[in-house]
């Protein structure tokens, strides 16, 4: 058992000051979270001096580890020069030009501070090109937390029960309009009912905040079908799956090119960054070339772009996709075998680098996940971290492999597993 004294004594104190003594619902593990003190590649610290393997990774940006020395490096070379200024940089240039080359649905885009901001101005972009107000989000699909897309949200507010939020309006999510993930008939029949004030649709192409869930067949496909007949700009939401999947995300993965795209998480190397891009008749829309209004003191922020930059030249240079795809098979058919030798009817999902066993029947959608047993997994959780591994605190959130974990994590990690499901 792990003991997290120091770690009670400062949430106790948290509790008084940061409401339910966090600063982001997802990390408010019950009864309490261990407070991290540091963390470096696969491993994380607690204030305790308790050490576990790192599957949450922040929740994603962590690609390549933490405090890898590269990006390290990128980020201090530019404390030296200064990391805020309010003027353009060459950093912002070299940076977009890198992502329009990977992804061919980005002629332009703009660089913000969080992946909220990201699908919050791709929406009022996609708004604002087609002069239509309604649009579409996949139940369970989470966009961050602005006003429009917290409905049936998954990722924390799904976690602590709170699918929409008390405090919004219900005149701005009268245009939100909900459909299950990989059912094309009802996003279909959704679109042509609402033909004349459709705008977008929004979606992750793989469900990753409630999962993850992955698309059946050729769903993505024929959502890219139906939103171009019909004039509906389809955004991809890839804040997780850019740069994860692969070098272009989720749309090179799967070849299907949406007119949008939201990025955060990875591009960032780890510091707080959000973009969205796309079609350049879309993103010339935005000010000042443009009338929809988009503005930010930090966006663009000069230490972010650096590391976002050295991320991606390290990305590349070492061609870790292929090499953590195959992390990934490995981790998920070991995992199968342990819940069939033990026969147990929980099942193992996942892509490239994200994974997850679900306890319960393979979700397709998140009526399906919320099916599984969410008290098990807690219990599951908590015994996990007793034996040194860290997994993200929900049934509902991806967990991630990283370039830093090391065979022998990984055989930690499985006995962890093998010990542990039940
Ligand atoms: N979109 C997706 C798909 C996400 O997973 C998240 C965050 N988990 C967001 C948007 C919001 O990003 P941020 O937390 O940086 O605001």
């Amino acid at each position: 058992m792990v003991t997290l004294d120091k770690s009670k004594d400062l949430f106790d104190k948290a509790k008084m000051l940061l409401p339910g003594g966090v600063s982001s619902p997802v990390r408010a593990i019950k009864p309490y979270p261990f407070y991290t003190e540091s963390a470096k590649g696969s491993h994380i610290t607690d204030v305790d001096g308790n050490e576990y393997i790192d599957y949450c990774l922040a929740y994603g940006p962590k690609i390549l580890g933490h405090a890898n020395p590269v990006i390290r490096q990128a980020i201090i070379d530019q404390l030296d020069k200064g990391w805020l200024y309010g003027t353009p940089t060459q950093l912002e240039v070299t940076l977009a030009e890198k992502i329009a080359s990977l992804y061919p649905s980005i002629d332009m885009l703009r660089f913000i501070s969080t992946g909220t901001e990201a699908t919050m101005s791709a929406l009022r972009a996609a708004r604002g090109f087609t002069g239509k107000n309604k649009f579409i989000k996949i139940e369970g699909g989470f966009h961050g937390a602005h006003d429009a897309v917290l409905v049936k949200a998954g990722s924390g507010a799904t976690t602590h029960g709170e699918p929409d939020s008390l405090g919004i309006p219900a005149d701005f999510t009268k245009n939100t309009l909900q459909v299950a993930y990989n059912d094309i008939e009802a996003m279909t029949e959704v679109i042509e009912a609402n033909q004349d004030d459709m705008a977008a649709v929004i979606m992750e192409p793989v469900l990753g905040n409630i999962g993850p869930i992955l698309p059946e067949g050729d769903y993505l496909k024929e959502v890219r079908k139906v939103t171009e007949e019909n004039d509906v700009v389809l955004i991809f939401d890839e804040v997780i799956t850019g740069f994860r999947l692969a070098m272009g995300g989720a749309q090179e993965y799967f070849g299907v090119t949406p007119d949008m795209t939201t990025l955060g998480k990875i591009i960032g190397g780890g510091l707080p960054i959000g973009v969205f891009g796309g079609k350049r008749e879309i993103i010339d829309m935005i000010s000042p070339s443009g009338s929809v209004y988009q503005a930010g003191t930090f966006s663009g922020s000069p230490a972010s772009v650096a590391a976002g930059i050295a991320a991606l030249d390290v990305l590349e240079k070492e061609k870790v996709h292929e090499k953590l795809e195959a992390t990934g098979n490995m981790m998920r058919s070991n995992l199968t075998d342990i819940i069939a030798d033990k026969g147990l009817d929980y099942n193992v999902s996942g892509i490239g680098s994200m994974f997850k066993v679900f306890f319960g029947d393979m979700p397709l959608n998140y009526q399906d996940a919320l099916k599984c047993d969410k008290e098990g997994y807690l219990q599951f959780f908590h015994n996990m971290l007793d034996s040194g591994v860290f997994v993200p605190p929900s049934q509902f959130e991806t967990n991630f492999l990283s370039t830093a974990h090391t065979e022998d994590d990984i055989e930690k990690t499985l006995d962890a597993y093998a010990a542990n499901l039940k």
